[in-house]
C-alpha cells in the first residue's frame, strides 16, 4: 500500500515492528490514519523469550480481538524451581499459583507469538518497510517531518513515532544520547537458546548465589530452551555493550567458579548464534514527545524485565497514544494528552522494579537467605496477591476509531 499524494489522511511513520509499533499501527489505521512502519530487521522477528500480558494490557488485546489466539499461545509454565549453589532445591512453586492473582490468570506468550499476532492484524492495511531504517530526520519544513531512509528513499510524514525499543535511534536523534535517560539497575544479563538436554518441560529452574543467577526456561516441550545468565555489576560494562566477544568473556569470567549446570550453560552461551546481552535498566524521560515526534513502548519508558511489564506498557502506551491522536486533531495537544493520561501508570509499573522481580536476584547472602525463606514459606509467589499497578489505568471507553 503506497501512500497517495492526494490523500488527506494524516500520515504517520512508525519506527520499529515489534510490540508497540504494530499495536500503534493497528489503532491508528482504525482511526483513519495512513500508517507506514519501518523495521530494520529483514522480517518480523519470530520466536523469543516469554513475556507477560497483564491487567490493563489484557483489555487492550481483548479490544484488538486477539485475546483468544493469545490464550491459545499461552505457554502455561507449570513449575518454578529455585536451587541453591549446589543445585539443591530451595523451593518449588506451582506455576498456576504464580501467574495471576485476584484478576485472573496472566497471559504468558512467546514475544514472537505476540509480535506475529499483532503483525497479522495490520499487515494488509499498513505499509511495512523491512530491512530499512531512518537515516536522517528533517523538521525544518512547516507541518511535516522529512525522512531520508537508509535505503535512500525520501518521504514526508505528518508525524513520526519511535517504537524502536530500549536503545531507540529515534530517541537519540530527537532527544539526545541515551545516557541521560537510562537508569542502570545494577545487573547485566545474557539470554540465548541451548539444547534441552535436561528433560525440562513447561518449567523454569533458577539457580542463585548472591549477585548471580542462572536459569533454564523450557517454554514448551521443545528440544531447545532459553538459557539465562544474570549478574550484579555495580557499573555498566560499557566495553561489553557493543562487542559480543567481550560479552562472552565477561559472562564466562563472572560464572567461572559456578556449580550446578552453569559450566555447560556458559559453554552453550559461547556457542550460541542468538546471544542477547544487555544491561538491566529503565528509560525515564521528562517528556515523550518533541515537535512532531513521539515515543512509545520501551523507547519512551522501558521498565526492565525485572518488572515483567515491558510488553504490557508497550500495548497500553500504543492504545493511549492512538486514542489521543484520534481524539485531538492538533498533534501537540494529542501528545500532551497521551503523556498526561499514561505517565502515572508508567511510573507505577516502573516502580515495581523495587518490589517485583528484582527480589528474585538478591545481591547479598543475607538478602538471598531472606528470599529463600520467603519462597519456602509460600505456596504462591508474593506477586500472586493483588497487583494494582498492572491494572491502575482505566482505558478510555471509546476505542481509537473514527
Ligand atoms: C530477557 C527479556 C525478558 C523479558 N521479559 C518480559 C516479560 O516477562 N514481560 C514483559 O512484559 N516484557 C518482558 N521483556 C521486555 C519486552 O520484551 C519489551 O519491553 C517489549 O518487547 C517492548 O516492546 P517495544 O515494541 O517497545 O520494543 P522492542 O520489542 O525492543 O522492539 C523494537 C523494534 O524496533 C526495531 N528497531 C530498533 N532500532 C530500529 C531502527 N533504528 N529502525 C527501525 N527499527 C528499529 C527492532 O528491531 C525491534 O523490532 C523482556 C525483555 C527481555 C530482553
Amino acid at each position: 500500500m503506497t501512500p497517495s499524494r492526494t490523500s488527506t489522511r494524516r500520515k504517520v511513520l512508525i519506527s520499529g515492528a515489534s510490540i508497540a509499533g504494530p499495536a500503534l499501527a493497528h489503532w491508528l489505521h482504525r482511526a483513519g490514519f495512513e500508517v507506514t512502519v519501518v523495521e530494520k530487521a529483514g522480517a518480523l522477528r519470530a520466536g523469543g523469550y516469554p513475556i507477560d500480558i497483564r491487567g490493563t494490557a489484557t483489555e487492550v488485546v481483548r479490544r484488538m480481538g486477539i485475546l483468544p489466539e493469545l490464550r491459545d499461545a499461552h505457554t502455561d509454565t507449570r513449575r518454578y524451581t529455585f536451587l541453591d549453589a549446589d543445585g539443591r532445591t530451595v523451593a518449588a512453586l506451582d506455576g498456576h499459583a504464580v501467574a495471576g492473582g485476584e484478576e485472573g490468570p496472566d497471559l504468558e506468550v512467546r514475544r514472537g507469538d505476540l509480535a506475529t499476532s499483532l503483525y497479522a492484524l495490520v499487515r494488509d492495511d499498513v505499509e511495512f518497510l523491512f530491512d530499512d531504517s531512518i537515516d536522517t530526520l528533517d523538521e525544518s519544513e512547516q507541518g511535516v517531518v522529512g525522512v531520508t531512509f537508509r535505503s535512500g528513499r525520501q518521504r514526508t510524514f505528518d508525524l513520526l513515532v519511535g517504537a524502536d525499543g530500549m536503545h531507540s535511534r529515534t530517541r537519540a536523534s530527537v532527544f539526545g544520547p541515551e545516557e541521560q535517560f537510562h537508569r542502570y539497575l545494577g545487573h547485566c544479563f545474557a539470554i540465548f537458546t541451548m539444547p534441552n538436554s535436561f528433560g525440562l518441560s513447561h518449567e523454569l529452574t533458577m539457580w542463585n548465589v548472591p549477585g548471580k543467577a542462572a536459569a533454564l526456561y523450557a517454554v514448551g516441550d521443545d528440544d531447545r530452551l532459553h538459557g539465562f545468565l544474570s549478574f550484579h555489576q555495580p557499573e555498566p560494562p560499557s566495553a561489553a555493550l557493543r562487542n559480543p566477544d567481550v560479552q562472552r568473556d565477561l559472562v564466562g569470567a563472572v560464572f567461572a567458579d559456578a556449580r550446578w549446570e552453569v559450566p555447560g550453560m556458559v559453554d552453550a552461551m559461547r556457542e550460541a548464534d542468538d546471544l542477547f546481552f544487555d544491561t538491566v535498566g529503565q528509560i525515564r524521560m521528562p517528556h515523550w514527545s518533541s515537535g512532531r515526534v513521539a515515543l512509545v513502548g520501551d523507547a519512551a519508558y522501558a521498565p526492565s524485565f525485572l518488572t515483567g511489564q515491558g510488553s504490557s506498557l508497550a500495548l497500553v502506551g500504543a492504545y493511549m497514544l492512538a486514542n489521543a491522536l484520534a481524539t485531538n486533531r492538533d498533534h501537540a495537544t494529542a501528545f500532551a494528552a497521551y503523556e498526561r493520561r499514561t505517565r502515572e501508570f508508567v511510573a507505577e509499573n516502573q516502580a515495581l522494579v523495587d518490589t517485583g522481580g528484582a527480589t528474585l536476584f538478591p545481591t547479598t547472602a543475607g538478602a538471598l537467605e531472606q528470599r529463600n525463606a520467603r519462597l519456602r514459606k509460600l505456596d504462591t509467589m508474593p506477586s500472586a496477591t493483588a497487583r494494582p499497578a498492572y491494572s491502575a489505568l482505566r482505558l478510555p471507553k471509546v476505542a481509537p476509531t473514527r
